[in-house]
């Protein structure tokens, strides 16, 4: 909800800003013209108070100007011409006549009809134009004698009709001027009024204006900004995974209280797929239990809380990958879920059963300091695990092997990796001394636990460094105790620890995918090792004049190692070494090649398709040989050393000798160390074996006394 997604319109900040510039405008636009109206009024006043000057002026003009053109009329009368003062007494007439004529002019374009008389200015006009043609005619009548006192009479009433009528018009104008000064009074007042009335306006315009401004924009915060800002904080706390709850915008605007509707509903929504989700991610789909990711969790959270102890059981199904192999993938789900129901059933409310994965769950136990605890728990669900499941009608019993860490023991502040660690290790312990058990992890198991972690990082280096070894031990008739072909079991030179034996690293190769490149050159090297032994014996005869036969050779290969790639490897080797197909046996452990595993089905037919033979390992101590002998493309079967040293399974080697007849098999007799051993297999009609009564595996140089049509001693 910030700043992405298009805009469609401007925003409500610009909106705003737009309504205040009008505002603002509108105030403006108020006073000028209340500016205006107060200028008019002035200018207006200005004009009554000229015009009422020009009135004045204009009576007093009159008057004066009349007086000083009578004054200068009798004087320019009187004068004789030719006396001294004729000249300047004549111009000061001409003066005062043309400046009475002018006034005259002026107060005749002055004076509005109404407030003067123009009558009075034409008679004073035509006056005076009788009192000029008079003073105008008296030096030619002072010329001829003719200028009496008559004529002084005569000008005396000229004169005198004059005044009254400058008199007339001096009243006339001051009644003009009267009218003006009320004029200009009521102008002044209504000016006053006008102004007294303009200010109160304006103010009321622009409070009212503002008054409005404030109530809209008050309400448009309570509608539309503080729901918007409501909508944004609860679109930012959906976007934040936290749930909107209820949307509060009680007062919004009905478009704004819609949206927030559609909102809540889409946040309740989110936060219901949210929480399925977390569910999700911490539920085991097949068993419902948590899974690995919520038991991680759950064991940070008490390892936090330093007060209280914490246990973890790590169990692993033992043999499990047997059933689900065999039996199919759905009885291998049932089985999970039933062992999930029994672990739940035997767990308290306060500790916590969950699925890792795989065949692997873990208990965490709480509350305890000693592992006490923890291994009651322990002990719990080995027993609950002991009794038989039935899966399509058959009881199947799964043990299990049990790890067990406990926080604090060792001193230290444990961390989950640590813990789980350490749990892990003991189950590996606990499964490797036997399976079905508990082992506590233990301080010593930590020296244990270093070595496996050295072992893994140095065997992946193992082949390029040329640091593994090959040695044979021969198969034999167990009549002629002739040598019929070698097993190769591979020997690892480690340069600190020396040589070590297929069991401390094939588990470890296997668990890496080491194996895979182990097994490949374990695979070229026999064949190398096979077509030199062949050499040697080929024309050959042997000790009993008959010519040697040809050996054959056994390789182990462990379930990682079957697919594709093993047919190539196999296939390569055989043809770069001139090696027959049929004289390599490629040594499968029952407990790997299943039915159920096409990939490892696939590769078995391919290899057989070759021409290699196949050989069951270990026969009869696994969990389902006789369905696997039925589904899988077999040519050997071994039986294991378990048989052979058991003095009671005679019964059991014999019936699976006549299998092998039956089917066609080979049997090979594994580990026979004692002279009756190989007394009792001759008695139950086993034809080969191998063990250290005949020789013990060793290099290839040391195999020359014991070459194909050798006869062995069966002295160990
Ligand atoms: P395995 O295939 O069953 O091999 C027979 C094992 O029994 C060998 O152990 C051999 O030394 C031992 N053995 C032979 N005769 C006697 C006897 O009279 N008494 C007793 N007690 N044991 C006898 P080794 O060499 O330690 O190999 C152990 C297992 O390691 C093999 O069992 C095989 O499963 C695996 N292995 C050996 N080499 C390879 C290999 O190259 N690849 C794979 N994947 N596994 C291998
Ligand atoms: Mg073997
Ligand atoms: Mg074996």
């Amino acid at each position: 909800m910030t700043d992405s997604g298009p805009t469609t319109g401007p925003s409500l900040r610009r909106t705003w800003s737009v309504a205040v510039a009008i505002l603002m405008a509108a105030v403006l636009g108020l006073g000028v013209l209340a500016g205006a109206a107060v200028q008019y009024q002035r200018s207006a006043f200005e004009q009554t108070t000229n015009e009422f000057e020009a009135m004045s002026l204009l009576g007093i003009g009159i008057e004066d100007a009349i007086q000083n053109a009578t004054a200068s009329a009798l004087v320019a009368m009187f004068t004789p011409p030719g006396s001294a003062s004729f000249d300047e007494v004549w111009a000061t007439y001409e003066e005062s006549d043309a400046r009475l004529r002018t006034v005259l002019a002026l107060a005749g374009d002055r004076i509005e009809p109404g407030i003067g008389d123009e009558t009075f200015l034409d008679e004073v006009s035509s006056t005076w134009d009788e009192i000029d043609v008079l003073v105008r005619e008296a030096p030619d009548r002072w010329a001829d004698g003719e200028l009496g006192v008559d004529d002084v009479g005569l000008t005396s009433g000229l004169f005198g009709e004059v005044w009254t009528r400058v008199q007339a018009i001096r009243a006339a104008v001051s009644a003009g001027s009267e009218v003006s000064m009320t004029d200009l009074w009521q102008r002044a007042e209504e000016t006053a009024r006008v102004q007294r009335l303009i200010l109160p306006a304006v103010v009321a315009a622009v409070s009212a204006g503002l008054a409005a401004a404030l109530w809209s924009a008050r309400r448009m915060r309570r509608r539309v900004v503080e729901p918007i800002l409501a909508l944004q904080l609860a679109a930012h706390d959906i976007g934040a995974g936290r749930g909107a709850g209820r949307i509060d915008v009680q007062h919004a605007c009905a478009e704004l209280e819609e949206l927030a509707t559609t909102l809540s509903a889409s946040a309740q929504a989110i936060t219901s797929s949210h929480a399925q989700l977390r569910d999700q991610a911490h539920t085991d789909a097949l068993t419902g239990l948590p899974n690995r990711k919520a038991f991680i969790e759950d064991l940070a959270a008490r390892l936090a809380a330093p007060a209280e102890g914490v246990g973890v059981l790590f169990v692993d199904l033992d043999d499990f990958k047997i059933v689900n192999d065999s039996m199919g993938h759905a009885a291998g789900d049932h089985l999970l879920r039933v062992v999930s129901q029994r672990l739940g059933s035997i767990v308290r409310d306060d500790e916590l059963v969950a699925r890792l994965g795989g065949d692997e769950f873990a208990v965490r136990v709480g509350g305890i300091s000693a592992p006490a605890g923890a291994v009651a728990v322990a002990e719990r669900v080995l027993g609950v695990l002991a009794e038989p499941i039935v899966i399509e009608g058959v009881p199947v019993t799964v043990g299990c092997s049990i790890g067990i860490a406990v926080s604090g023991r060792f001193g230290g502040v444990d961390g989950v990796d640590e813990l789980m660690r350490n749990a892990d290790f003991a189950m590996y312990i606990a499964k490797s001394q036997g399976k079905n058990r508990f082992e506590v992890f233990a301080a010593s198991m930590h020296e244990e636990m270093l070595t496996r972690t050295d072992l893994s990082r140095d065997l992946a280096r193992a082949v390029e460094l040329d640091q593994l070894e090959l040695h044979y031990q021969p198969i034999v008739d167990l009549t002629s105790l002739d040598v019929l072909g070698f097993e190769a079991l591979v020997r690892w030179r480690h340069p600190a620890r020396g040589l070590l034996a297929p069991g401390a690293f094939i588990e470890i190769a296997e668990s890496t995918g080491d194996i895979v490149d182990i097994g490949a050159w374990v695979v070229d090297r026999a064949c190398a090792d096979l077509a030199e032994l062949t050499d040697a014996v080929v024309g050959e005869e042997g000790g009993d004049g008959a010519e040697r036969v040809a050996p054959w050779m056994s390789v182990n290969v462990s379930a990682r190692q079957l697919g594709d790639e093993l047919v190539d490897v196999v296939r390569d080797a055989l043809g770069r070494h001139g090696v027959e197909p049929d004289h390599l046996v490629l040594e499968i452990t029952e407990s790997v090649a299943t039915a159920n595993n096409p990939n490892a089905v696939a590769s078995l037919a391919a290899l057989r398709d070759l021409g290699v033979h196949v050989a069951l390992d270990d026969f009869g101590v696994g969990f389902s040989s006789l369905r696997q002998l039925q589904d899988l493309p077999v040519d050997v079967i071994k039986i294991d050393r378990a048989f052979v040293a058991t003095a009671g399974a005679g019964p059991m080697i014999e019936a699976i000798i006549s299998l092998g007849e039956r089917l066609g098999l080979d049997v090979i007799a594994e580990g026979i160390e004692e002279r009756d051993e190989l007394e009792r297999l001759r008695e139950l009609g086993a034809v080969a074996g191998q063990g250290y009564l005949f020789a013990r595996p060793a290099p290839r140089e040391e195999l020359e006394a014991a070459r194909s049509g050798d006869h062995v001693t069966a002295d160990g």
